[in-house]
């Protein structure tokens, strides 16, 4: 298969023929001399062949809460969003957090799935339901409860991830500083240290995600300046000033309009330095309840989000591919096959077009969750087209991989 036009490489945009073999980048040349039978052509003015986006922070729910999402609709909505590779959470109920719950999940995701996929454990409550559970999922999410599960099993836990190299995802927010409801930006700080120290004393890779004030990582950060994080759209555009209401409940909150800028400016030089959109689909009804469930999804909105950002000046492409794909891959340990436009990795690419202008619709989701808080916004910059391992996932609307084409990662090479 051979996909030519505009590309995104290491070292520029550059016009080039990209010739795939068996999933993988096989030859990269810098005209169209290269020909074969199977051809997408994607010269044009405004479009721009991108590496594949990967989100380290996506909840495909299922299980029991497959009326809000499941593994169809949201590797769906992630290949119209050109996301190759999605990384999922394991607050389902039941929740992931015992070996056979992730090999079950991991056959429920590998034959509904149209894009790659990796898998979160959750923590287990013993320590025997550890041994081998990175042979299926690619890291460990700590909610904030799970900190609180006892010094016992907490080391435990932690060492084992140190001895292995896993990637340890912790959301930030200190449930002590939670009171009716208000989760102040302390709780986050809180957290962050309390995290970073861990860090140092065990010494597994602690991950801060969806981090909302740039405090949290300067207080983390001098405690353990390798700690990395991320961030997501909302946090970067939407502030509680003029998006209140609970529709916009998410945890952690909408912040300020001062602390959104700071953590806009801090995402744009590389200091907070992933792009995760912690996809967290709900059916609309919920978000409206008099307790509404917090978050919304993402994974159709993030990309055009972002390019709209580097039209305006504010991001630059650059940043937009190390923030959501090659950065992602690195701290999941697969920069080997994902991230960038490379002889040797995988044929993953997002096809956009940065001239194409459109007003965001949720009704034409492929999510469950026809919502979101950008309905209406005026995007420019439109996902054209999602290449997963050299076969077409999405094209021109529609979706173009049989259910169960995704595979989790932790099967391909690494
Ligand atoms: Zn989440």
């Amino acid at each position: 298969m051979i996909i030519r036009g505009k590309a995104y490489l290491k070292e520029g945009v550059k016009e080039v023929s990209i010739h795939v073999e068996d999933g993988f980048i096989r030859d990269i040349r810098l005209n169209h001399s290269i020909s074969g039978d199977e051809v997408y052509d994607y010269t044009g003015k405004g479009l721009l062949i991108l590496p594949g986006m990967v989100d380290i922070h996506v909840h495909m729910r299922d299980f029991d809460y497959s009326y809000k999402e499941d593994f169809y609709t949201g590797t769906s909505a992630a290949a119209a969003g050109g996301v190759a590779v999605v990384v999922d959470m394991p607050n389902t109920k039941p929740r992931v957090n015992t070996l056979r719950m992730l090999w079950y999940r991991d056959c429920v995701a590998s034959i509904n799935s149209v894009v790659d996929y990796g898998l979160y454990y959750g923590v287990p409550s013993s320590p025997s339901e550890l041994e081998g559970y990175e042979e299926t999922a690619i890291g460990m999410k700590f909610f904030p409860e799970d900190l609180e599960a006892g010094e016992d099993l907490l080391s435990n836990v932690l060492r084992y991830n140190a001895e292995k190299d896993i990637f340890t995802v912790f959301h930030p927010e200190d449930p002590g500083f939670v009171k009716n409801g208000f989760r102040p930006p302390e709780a986050e700080v809180k957290a962050a240290v309390d995290i970073a120290r861990l860090g140092v004393k065990y010494g597994f890779r602690a991950h801060l995600t969806h981090v909302s004030n740039i405090e949290s990582i300067d207080a983390a950060r001098k405690i353990d300046p390798s700690i990395s994080s991320d961030t997501c759209p909302h946090y970067l555009t939407l502030s509680n000033e003029l998006y209140r209401g609970s529709y916009y409940r998410v945890y952690p909150p909408l912040r300020p309009e001062d602390m959104r800028r700071n953590l806009l400016r801090y995402f744009a030089s590389g200091h907070v330095e992933a792009l995760t959109t912690d996809h967290a689909p709900h059916e609309a009804e919920e978000k409206l309840r008099e307790t509404p469930w917090g978050g919304f999804p993402g994974l159709e909105t993030a990309l055009p989000i972002l390019l709209t950002l580097c039209k305006k000046g504010v991001l630059t492409i650059d940043r937009v591919v190390e923030a959501y794909s090659r950065c992602p891959a690195k701290l999941i340990g697969f920069d080997k096959l994902l991230g960038d436009i490379e002889a040797g990795k995988l044929a993953n690419f997002t096809v956009v077009d940065l001239d194409s202008s459109y007003k965001i619709d949720p009704s034409n989701f492929h999510s469950k969750a026809k919502h979101s808080p950008f309905e209406g916004w005026e995007v420019h910059g439109k996902v054209v087209a999602t290449f997963v391992r050299g076969v077409p996932v999405y094209m021109d609307g529609e979706i173009t991989a049989p259910r169960g084409y995704g595979e989790n990662i932790m099967r391909l090479w690494r």
